[in-house]
């Protein structure tokens, strides 16, 4: 083999090799890099590798540290700040999701051992069960940031209730909101009202109220006008527990109504009539 042919052959492994390592970092894994390093070994290239892995190495180490200080300026928000700057910091993370520019915020390994010692859910939420509303992925959010309670049509029975008030009262959470979302199932058989198998028709029963409440005159828009007529129906109904009540009174707490679109991910609020959140 002629000399610049084995340079070429070199040069292009090298280029592998490092495009290989940045795919690599984006998996945040570095065991695996190293596998897969040792797996092209040869002398010649095995200086520029470990070169490639000590740099990666490092680069790693930065990040989360970079996430460390992002981790505890949130902690600070939590404790010193308003019902009214938490809901603002939150909606900057479905911005964010939105944008598709998520920072992953408190999803990694430093923060899961930050919270195993105890939790301070910045916000307690309310939302549906459905699959394509995983809440912590749409506001950005990780380990410890939401206390979230789930079920079909995001109803707020006695137990999801008393799940709440712990998030609130016990665990200090300083927005409550809950969130009903485009082409809701739950919502969709109240109004079509057919009997349900089982104990479905409980879920249908709590949702009726919205759906009497709901403006008839536009079909085209009655869907929607229920699941939102539902959020409202769910915030009253949170509302009138006295723990709850007697929090938004002190200024502790802020209960917000949101709407989830499934088709651009962004979430609204949902006003009462009056304007009022
Ligand atoms: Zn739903």
């Amino acid at each position: 083999m002629k000399k610049p042919l084995i340079i070429l052959l070199i040069a292009t492994k090298i280029q592998i090799t490092y495009n290989q390592l940045n795919q690599m970092k984006i998996m945040n894994n570095y065991s695996v890099a190293r596998r897969k390093l040792l797996q092209l070994g040869t002398i010649a290239l095995g200086t520029t590798i470990a070169t490639k892995a000590t740099a990666f190495q490092t680069n790693s180490f930065q990040k989360q540290e970079t996430i460390k200080e992002t981790t505890i300026a949130l902690d600070t928000l939590g404790e010193n700040s308003t019902p009214e700057k938490v809901l603002e910091e939150l909606l900057l993370g479905n911005q964010r999701f939105v944008e598709n520019r998520p920072e992953s915020r408190n999803q990694d390994y430093i923060r899961l051992q930050e919270v195993s010692k105890e939790q301070k859910p910045l916000v307690s939420i309310m939302s549906c069960a459905d699959s394509r509303v995983p809440v912590e992925v749409i506001f950005d959010r990780g380990f410890g940031d939401l206390f979230v309670v789930r079920d079909a049509g995001n109803i707020a029975t006695p137990e999801e209730i008393g799940s709440l008030e712990y998030g609130t009262y016990v665990l200090g959470s300083k927005l409550l909101m809950v969130i009903g979302h485009e082409k809701c199932g739950a919502v969709k058989a109240a109004l079509e009202g057919k009997p349900l198998p089982g104990q479905m028709g409980s879920i249908i029963a709590a949702i009726q109220p919205a759906v009497n409440r709901a403006n008839k005159e536009d079909s085209e828009k009655i869907y929607t006008d229920t699941i939102k007529e539902n959020v409202r129906l769910q915030v009253k109904t949170l509302n009138s527990s006295p723990l709850l009540h007697d929090l938004v009174e002190q200024g502790k707490l802020k209960i917000v109504g949101a709407y989830y679109s499934l088709t651009t991910g962004q979430v609204s609020l949902v006003r009462n009539k009056n304007g009022e959140n």
